[in-house]
């Protein structure tokens, strides 16, 4: 049996892992040579010291879902009260306040919403890109492009190129959780997306030329061979594609959800993102996840792997709803950088440099709390949403009638 030592000098040298010996550094190894393996690979992949990140707003559109999946505390069923769809006015606000800060693109995703058709996508889109013609969509995740292909009845493929005609920049690889169909199946998401569905949407999106990133949720009901596999499975797309910009991955967040259990620690989370530089050798950037695990721990990503600092979070309700998010705006994250030795810059979604913190050329405000998809208690309807055909019939006996609205012709 190969031991930890010939495997760790497979890996300085620059050779591949694979399943036995990515499984046996990840049981086996101490955290000091995983990191330490992790962060030569980081070194070779970015010499110069230098750690990215990118001013955008994690926008959700709407926290309506039909999928529901047992680990998500977010989402609201058809009929809540509490269920919610922002109105295009809404977006605009959000995308005048992302731009006050520096930021040029919406991280756009929200719950299958079977009352926003695909032309509620594409009008939304359409509209941002005529006011902020710079300004980029990051948006839907292949379980959301899933959902709408089952609602429009038209292909991947389709669904892709109308929403891209539409102004769709790249894909965000959020609805992986682990890429493993048993542990889909326990998680309540098997419907939403399997696991070749999943690769599949990513396929497609790579061969129309869009970029996309790559995610991983750990620490609920798989085994540790399983969330290898789903680094295997990201690992040989991306050899045949070459269109994943970057990988992150964050822990299971338990509170309010229908799963419960417990989050992993932060060293299981170094431990993660440390094997996940180690498998993806083909992926240039690995990004701290410190909305979850703090700014602390998030610094601490930079020594086992990780090259970039993800977004300065402005928006946050996903994670938040499950009991964490954390909150740090471009001067903290900059400062948490420098102070572990590198050097901050940013960047936009392909990884580009853009600059030196924005902070340091202009004002921008300070913001030390994150911004909610809705206030609360606002249980406004947005007015373009009887533009569109309604499913359900939840929505059918509020608009009183069987559908559209009276001026069904009329677009926002
Ligand atoms: S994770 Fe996404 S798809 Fe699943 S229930 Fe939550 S909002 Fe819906």
């Amino acid at each position: 049996m190969t031991s930890i030592e010939q495997i760790a000098a497979t890996v300085r040298r620059g050779g591949r892992v694979d399943r036995d010996g990515a499984l046996a550094l990840y049981a086996h190894a101490p955290s000091a040579l995983l990191a330490e393996l992790a962060d030569g690979i980081r070194a070779r992949k970015h010499p110069g010291r230098i750690v990215t990140y990118i001013i955008d707003r994690n926008v959700n559109y709407t926290n309506i879902c039909v999928a529901r999946c047992n680990f998500c505390a977010f989402y609201r069923p058809v009929g809540s009260t509490e269920g919610y769809v922002l109105g295009f006015e809404e977006i605009f606000r959000k995308i005048d306040e992302t731009i006050e800060l520096g930021g040029g693109q919406l991280l756009l995703q929200g719950g299958h919403n079977p009352d926003l058709p695909i032309e509620w996508y594409e009008d939304l889109f359409r509209a941002v890109k005529s006011r902020y013609p710079s300004f980029r969509l990051h948006a839907l995740s292949p379980p959301e492009i899933i959902h709408l292909t089952r609602m429009s009845r038209l292909t991947v493929t389709q669904v892709i190129e109308r929403l891209v005609a539409a102004g769709l920049d790249s894909i965000p690889g959020g609805g992986a959780e682990i890429l493993v169909d048993r542990v889909r199946k326990l998680l309540n998401c098997y419907g939403k997306a399997t696991a070749d569905e999943w690769l599949g949407v990513m396929q497609e999106a790579h061969r129309a030329g869009l970029r996309t990133t790559a995610t991983m949720m750990y620490g609920h009901v798989e085994t540790i061979a399983e969330r290898l596999e789903h680094l295997f499975r990201l690992r040989d797309v991306q050899d045949d594609m070459g269109g994943f910009t970057a990988f992150i991955t964050w822990s299971y967040q338990p509170e309010h959800t229908e799963l419960g259990g417990f989050e992993a620690t932060g060293i299981e989370y170094l431990r993660t993102l440390a094997i996940a530089r180690i498998v993806l050798d083909n992926f240039d950037n690995l990004q701290a996840s410190w909305v979850t695990q703090g700014g602390k721990v998030g610094q601490l990503s930079l020594a086992y792997g990780a090259n970039d600092m993800g977004s300065v979070m402005i928006e946050e309700n996903v994670v938040r709803a499950a009991g964490a998010a954390y909150c740090m705006d471009e001067i903290e994250i900059v400062r948490n950088v420098e102070n572990a030795g590198f050097i901050p810059k940013r960047r936009n979604m392909h990884y580009e440099i853009l600059g030196d913190p924005i902070f340091r050329e202009r004002h921008v405000p300070r913001m030390l709390e994150l911004a909610v998809a809705r206030t609360d208690g606002d249980v406004s309807r947005p007015p373009e949403i009887v533009h569109y055909a309604a499913r359900s019939a939840e929505e059918k006996r509020l608009r009183g009638h069987g559908g559209k609205s009276d001026d069904a012709s009329a677009q926002p």
